[in-house]
């Protein structure tokens, strides 16, 4: 039987945006210092699993595994961490980055990044409150592409964000920069829909797009200068913004003398 159903186009995927390697990550650590085998159970309930990793990886890369595990500690003799209120997923993209350097191990069936734009931020806040800044570098990276594969602001994320960063974080940085740069605000200029728009943000990410605005002056914004069609924009977005990266949202602390 002939069938009329017309086969739906699959949808363009925007190849993974390359980004330059930051010169300053963290150096891996020497296979030798590994030491012992550590249980991390993360999260409660259904939800729960456990994770086995080397106590000289999750050190290496984390200050509070790093104290967490010393002998004296409970953890320590017990070989055991449980981080019940995390996130598993979150808990196994910093698993991946430990041993692999990346957030996921590949790419899905169409091309696109694995995680979605929250559970990168949720990924940078297990980051910063884990004393991992190399995560929190890596996890900026990751939503810099994904925003650019989805050409998409990450703005319904902006509560969470600002619940659970402080002020000059580079997420927020990020954040404010990418809805400068990129977002046209239609639905403010709308009044019908602008009341709705108003109570979605975080009053201090307005304040700080509103700031952002005044300090570019009569700077053109990167994206649009003035121009329309939407390939246009990505791309002037992305030859401004790639070299800014390192400088503009990684946290590099001095290695310890
Ligand atoms: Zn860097």
């Amino acid at each position: 039987m002939a069938t009329t159903e017309k086969k739906e186009k699959p949808k363009k995927v925007t190849p993974l945006l390359e980004l330059p390697k930051c010169s300053k990550t963290t150096p891996s650590p020497d296979p030798d210092e590994y030491g012992d085998m550590i249980t991390v159970v993360v999260g409660s309930g259904e939800e729960m699993r456990k994770f086995y990793t080397y106590k000289g990886l999750l050190a290496h890369y984390s200050t509070y595994f790093k104290a967490a595990l010393k002998d004296e500690w409970r953890e320590g003799a017990s070989k055991t961490v449980e981080l019940k209120e995390d996130n598993p997923e979150v808990f196994k993209a910093f698993f991946h980055w430990i041993h692999t350097g990346k957030l996921y191990f590949a790419l899905d069936a169409s091309g696109k990044i694995p995680l979605s734009q929250m559970l990168i931020c949720e990924i940078f806040v297990f980051g910063d409150a884990r004393g991992s800044p190399d995560l929190c570098n890596t996890a900026i990276d990751v939503l810099l592409q994904k925003t650019h594969q989805e050409w998409r602001v990450p703005l319904a994320e902006a509560p969470y964000v600002y619940q659970n960063t402080l002020p000059g974080s580079a997420l927020r940085k990020f954040l404010v920069d990418d809805a400068v740069e990129t977002y046209r605000f239609e639905r403010l200029s709308d009044p019908s829909q602008r009341e709705h728009e108003l109570l979605r943000w975080p009053q201090e990410f307005l304040a700080e797009i509103v700031v952002a605005f005044v300090a570019l002056g009569s700077t053109p914004i990167p994206s649009s200068a003035g121009y329309g069609t939407l390939s246009y924009n990505k791309n002037n977005w992305v030859t401004y913004i790639k070299p800014l990266i390192c400088s503009r949202y990684h946290d590099h602390p001095a290695p310890p003398a």
